[in-house]
């Protein structure tokens, strides 16, 4: 090829700079993926520039360049070494990148789920076979001799190849996206979940792409003529444009400057431009390069609707975009720059031809053959290598941070986290793993310390159960033993003091009638232990039966009534007419009213007792009856009315403090209200009185009947 020495050292520093796109691809499509395939990604890179540039050297570049079969392919310049044309090897140099250009599109689309030597046989077909063809159709004729390509015949323009190196590589990855099948997880809500690992690096690789676009268009003159300066600014500003106007796109979609949508864009415009930057103006650049951000960002959006996993936007970027740019020429271009003499629509038809032939060619092809290999030996990897990553599960290149995350799965699976996970010394991550061991250490000796101080505490509740047992149990049986003997010396003394006043023997009867109180005293406070303690022990027994209220009420009458007296109290009895009887266990009925009475009798001086009888309807919505006890008297302070249903529980201070009482009485009340399958509530303010509610349902109350338990004494419980 007759070039002067300054064009080629041009063209040689062009190749230079295209050949710094494989950095900005391998950087760009290794952050855009996960940490785990990073390494195959950039493995991929490095590999399909190796078989790109073998097969271009051995057949490509002569399908491509060499002299033409009737426009359809060449047939010499293969395995070229043309040591004296010094032209035509600088020429090579410079279409061998542009063909791993094309070729490593591939790589980011597929990446993270295709088999890395199915990817080697794509990088081989597409180099070999796809491109070079679709190449000598469109620019054959470029080296001297050599005739023209029957695309190129026809008129058709792309001058660094929208079409001929970006849409190439989009189809064929459009082909193994659809022949793969997508990530998996990708889809999980409609939208791409995955994100990549390393978006700075990625953004450093589009960065480094755009500087290699000045070779990639820049170098396609061939000649460093005075077209250069204006294809070059073209260039960078359609690149500018494209990454604004996605920018701006996305900023009114998401209301945030995506990183994807921007880095994209900036792809995007420099493909759009790349067809046309020879004969456009620097205006038309800027609006081929706006139009290509807007494409790029809906294709992506398109993608992801369609669920067409591409892992890092390849098909829109490069796909779309070039289809655009390469319309683009007929578009915006010069008529007289074209220099094919047709008219636009003209040029624009020959234009869309290329554009279709393109795609039926690369399409076509990569898609058949895929799917056939496909059947044969399958591109994609297993599930389970998949979710592990690629790079360990095609590389074996494990990295530290994959080791730590491996070892923490391990442990999760497992669902052991007795064994520590590697700790990689003098290392960032083995930092990480000594500090998370420590953590698991810590939380283990938590754990242990809990455990222990749980079993002492349920050791312990377990003995006080059971001691708590043994004493109800005791009391409940020695109820007899207890209870006779104080019974026979309260009558006894009744009867020798009968006895002595009969026979008007001298005697003081005061002293008789202290030992007879203090009796009574001690029999109430027996009772009461004892009542606690059936209860404790589950061996209360409740019989129930209709009882008529008229004969309850005139029963607690004459009961209360010296206790009333005793204050000079008054009591007041009212009874709803509509409650005529209620079916429960009549003894615990009257224990549970007598306590209340006296309580309130005990506590109210020269002031009302009042018993209040009414129908009411339970929480359960069931019939029930309601016993108002009310008085008059010293009150309870609010903030013992929650606590002053427990055993031995009084109201502190001096007031309560004067009388007598076993703090027993209340909460054997509550347990007999809720034996009976009822309730108990207080009303109270120091110093105006107290209301205690005893609610009861009126009928039906069977299921709360209780097994009378063997050995027990039916009649014991009765006061
Ligand atoms: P006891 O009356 O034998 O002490 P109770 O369980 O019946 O035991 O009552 C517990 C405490 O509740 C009493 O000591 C008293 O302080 C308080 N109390 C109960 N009823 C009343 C009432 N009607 N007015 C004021 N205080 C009361």
């Amino acid at each position: 090829m007759p070039l002067e020495s300054l064009d080629i050292a041009w063209i040689l520093i062009s190749a230079a700079l295209v050949m710094l796109m494989q950095v900005g691809f391998c950087f760009l499509e290794s952050g855009l993926v996960r940490a785990k395939n990073s390494i195959n990604v950039a493995i991929k890179n490095m590999s399909d520039f190796c078989i790109s540039a073998c097969t271009y050297w051995i057949f490509g570049f002569g399908i491509m360049f060499g002299l033409s079969w009737n426009g359809w392919f060449g047939s010499n310049l293969f395995l070229i070494n043309a040591k004296e044309d010094y032209g035509l090897m600088a020429f090579f140099v410079f279409q061998l990148v542009f063909c791993g250009t094309a070729i490593t599109i591939i790589s980011g689309a597929v990446a993270e789920r295709m088999r890395f030597s199915a990817y080697l046989l794509v990088a081989t077909l597409t180099s070999g076979l796809v491109y070079p063809f679709f190449g000598h159709w469109a620019w054959g004729g470029a080296v001297p001799d050599t005739k023209i390509g029957w695309l190129a015949d026809q008129g058709f323009i792309d001058f660094a190849g929208s079409t001929v190196v970006h849409s190439v590589g989009a189809w064929v990855s459009l082909a193994a996206i659809l022949v793969i099948g997508p990530r998996i997880g990708v889809f999980t809500q409609g939208k791409s979940q995955i994100q990549g690992h390393n978006l700075t690096l990625a953004s450093g690789g589009v960065l480094l792409l755009w500087v290699g676009w000045i070779g990639f268009n820049g170098g396609s003159t061939l000649a460093l003529n005075v077209q250069v300066p204006h294809i070059i600014a073209n260039t960078i500003i359609a690149g500018a444009f494209g990454g604004t106007a996605a920018m701006l796109v996305a900023y009114a979609y998401y209301r945030m400057a995506r990183t994807y949508a921007i880095m994209n864009g900036i792809i995007g415009g420099l493909v759009g431009i790349t067809a046309s930057c020879h004969v456009v103006s620097t205006g038309a650049a800027a609006i081929i390069g706006a139009c290509s951000g807007v494409l790029c960002f809906f294709g992506m959006r398109a993608m992801e609707r369609f669920k067409l996993d591409d892992a890092v936007g390849a098909v829109p970027a490069h796909g779309l975009c070039g289809v655009w740019g390469t319309l683009s020429v007929a578009i915006f271009g010069s008529q007289e720059l074209w220099g094919t003499g047709l008219s636009r629509i003209e040029q624009l038809w020959v234009q869309c031809q290329g554009i279709l032939v393109c795609f039926v060619w690369t399409f076509g092809i990569a898609y058949l053959a895929l799917k056939v290999i496909n059947k044969l030996y399958p591109l994609r990897v297993t599930a389970d290598e998949e979710i592990a990553g690629l790079n360990v599960s095609e590389h074996g290149a494990s990295t530290e941070l994959i080791d730590l995350i491996t070892d923490m799965s391990a442990q999760d699976s497992a669902k052991s986290f007795t064994k520590r996970v590697h700790v990689e010394p003098h290392t960032e991550v083995g930092q990480i793993a000594a500090e998370y061991n420590r953590v698991l250490e810590r939380v283990e000796e938590e754990f242990f310390q809990r455990e222990k101080a749980l079993t002492a505490v349920q050791k312990a509740q377990v003995e006080a159960f059971r001691a708590n047992e043994v004493k109800s149990e005791f009391l409940a049986n020695m109820s007899h033993e207890l209870r006779t003997p104080l019974g026979i010396i309260i009558g006894y003394i009744e009867l020798i003091k009968d006895d002595l006043k009969e026979n008007n023997a001298p005697f003081n009867e005061e002293d008789f009638d202290t030992i007879t109180h203090s009796s009574k005293h001690l029999l109430h406070l027996i009772n009461g232990v004892l009542d606690i303690s059936k209860i404790e022990a589950g061996q209360v027994q409740i019989s129930v039966d209709y009882i008529k209220i008229s004969a309850l009420v005139e029963d607690l009458r004459r009961s209360a009534q010296p206790l009333i007296r005793e204050n000079n109290n008054t009591f007041i009895i009212e009874v709803d007419p509509k409650v005529e009887s209620i079916y429960t266990d009549h003894t615990k009925l009257e224990q549970c009213l007598l306590n209340l009475i006296s309580n309130a009798a005990k506590f109210t001086n020269n002031g009302t007792i009042s018993l209040f009888i009414q129908p009411t309807l339970m929480d359960s919505c069931e019939s029930g009856v309601v016993f108002e006890v009310i008085d008059t008297g010293i009150g309870i302070p609010a903030e013992e009315t929650s606590t002053i249903f427990d055993a031995f529980t009084q109201v502190d201070g001096t007031a309560s403090r004067q009388y007598q009482g076993t703090g027993l009485g209340l909460a054997i009340t509550k347990n007999f209200a809720e034996l009976l399958g009822g309730s108990i509530s207080l009303q109270s303010e120091t110093g105006k009185g107290s209301n205690f509610r005893l609610v009861l349902p009126s009928k039906n109350p069977g299921e709360y009947i209780k097994e009378i338990p063997s050995g027990v004494d039916q009649k014991e419980n009765s006061l």
